[in-house]
């Protein structure tokens, strides 16, 4: 099969979150069952564009509305990723620094989409399956069908669309319409939802098969999706839920070059005290308490709002007895709070703000505990990281981090896990956390044990994807 995946991520290109991981690996996996598989996203001025070298594989030109353009795609030239990676330049438009966060965002992923249409659609054979993730690339599924400049090439492609996080849904007013190619006005009723041009909705109604990156998020979002319940509900016989899996190369403590000391199984303890003692010494942490941390974006779905108070109330009931680091960024005032904080209880409580990739996995080396209180985890990566570098995980029942994590009261189980996104159950989570590291050291390092010899590698998830598209082919 050939397959191509539209992204606005993909690593190690272009990162901000789970997405960049899982288009980073899922194609890697595909390719090695067999199969041909490129990637597309959009040309962003990030590093790893300076230090790659690129070949020219088409031009053109397209519009967005009045907004006349030309676009260009090149091609990693080495194919050291494991697939052929493409990336989708608009000069002014897309080569920016980072990768969200501008207010023409709309503008500039419809722009992607639409000079991804039209490149493939001047392709000498077609492709067996066009794979879009989240809302960036929402609209291409519909405009696939219906939009008139396509639709004699793509229609009959096999799309598939994967949803990594429904609460961004890339909402556009009704009133910018005019921006989509001309199509079937009759068919308009697929890209609406309350109003207005919903890519998220529109993939879902558009796509031939939709996936969640969890079976539990699949639930949960027919109960709770910010405003989609209903098309969750009426649309399930579509939908299928695949948790993510983790790339076992980058992710693995044996060969992580980017770890101070690399370890397996049979040096866990000594491979990660290491790591801890580096840490500790470059945050002013005490190495023999256990250490306790975060990673994430500060937002409220990951409950980063409730993490003040919940530090504040661990480093009050229990001080002297563990070490918080964080690392994060997102809501201002949050960043601001943790900078305060790391300067209030300096030997306690440390915090990194910015994105920092490096110092992430030395972070899942050296800590005892990674906490996840998300009120919302469509599958969350953290976990499956930590579980692979022997960190115990702390987590929320909810989306893939109920389908990944067993508490270690429970038969077989391995991590300490909470029902609420409160700071009760985040402080009786660290109780609990403590508890094990102090008295019973013994059980300690058997979980660590038992949890570094699972295998959350691609290798699962991607042949059900494949399957997926024999099914539809
Ligand atoms: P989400 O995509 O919702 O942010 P996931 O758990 O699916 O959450 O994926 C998060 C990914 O981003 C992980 O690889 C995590 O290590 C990484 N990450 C998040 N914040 C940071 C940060 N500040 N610095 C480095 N890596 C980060």
């Amino acid at each position: 099969m050939e397959i191509l995946h539209v992204s606005a991520e993909c690593y190690p290109m272009a990162k901000a979150g789970g997405l960049g991981d899982v288009l980073g690996a899922l194609p890697k996996y595909q390719e090695q069952a067999g199969h041909t598989v490129k990637v597309i996203i959009p040309m962003y001025r990030t590093r790893y564009l300076y230090r790659k070298e690129w070949e020219l594989v088409h031009e053109g030109r397209q519009q967005v509305g009045f907004y006349s353009f030309s676009y260009s795609v090149i091609r990693e030239r080495s194919r050291e990723l494991g697939f052929d990676l493409y990336l989708l330049d608009i000069n002014g438009l897309l080569d920016r620094q980072e990768i969200y966060g501008y207010e023409d965002d709309p503008q500039r992923f419809l722009a992607f989409q639409v000079s991804v249409l039209d490149w493939v659609s001047q392709w000498s054979h077609r492709p067996d399956v066009i794979h879009t993730h989240d809302h960036h690339t929402g609209l291409i599924p519909f405009m696939m069908k219906y939009a008139y400049a396509f639709r004699d090439r793509l229609q009959h492609i096999p799309s598939v669309f994967t949803i990594h996080n429904a609460q961004y849904q890339g909402w556009l007013g009704w009133q910018h319409r005019e921006w989509l190619p001309a199509h079937d006005e009759w068919k308009s009723g697929l890209i609406e939802w309350n109003d207005q041009i919903n890519p998220l909705a529109a993939a879902v109604k558009s796509a031939w098969r939709v996936t969640t990156v969890s079976p539990s998020y699949l639930d949960e979002i027919r109960q709770r999706s910010n405003g989609l319940e209903k098309l969750f509900e009426y649309e399930k016989g579509k939908c299928l839920g695949i948790l993510n899996g983790i790339d076992a190369d980058v992710w693995n403590p044996v060969t992580d070059p980017l770890l101070v000391t690399n370890y397996g199984i049979e040096t866990i303890t000594a491979g990660k005290m290491a790591n801890k003692l580096a840490l500790c010494k470059q945050f002013g942490l005490d190495a023999t308490r256990p250490l306790i941390v975060y990673i994430g974006r500060l937002v409220h779905e990951k409950a980063a709002d409730l993490l003040p108070e919940a530090f504040y109330q661990c480093l009050q009931h229990f001080g002297g007895r563990l070490n918080i680091l964080l690392l994060g960024s997102g809501d201002p005032g949050l960043q601001t709070t943790f900078k305060e904080m790391s300067n209030r209880y300096v030997g306690s409580f440390s915090a990194y703000i910015g994105y920092y990739e490096e110092l992430s996995h030395r972070m899942y080396a050296g800590a005892d505990f990674l906490l996840m209180p998300s009120r919302v985890e469509p599958c969350g990566l953290n976990q499956l990281y930590a579980l692979r570098y022997g960190t115990v995980p702390m987590v929320r029942k909810t989306g893939g981090l109920r389908d990944t994590v067993t508490d270690m009261g429970d038969p077989g189980g391995f991590g300490i896990c909470f029902d609420q996104a409160s700071v009760g159950d985040m402080v009786h989570a660290v109780g609990r956390a403590l508890e094990l590291y102090e008295s019973d050291r013994v059980r300690l390092l058997g979980m660590q044990e038992y949890m570094m010899g699972f295998d959350h590698s691609w290798d699962r998830s991607a042949l059900q994807y494949l399957q997926l598209y024999k099914s539809i082919l």
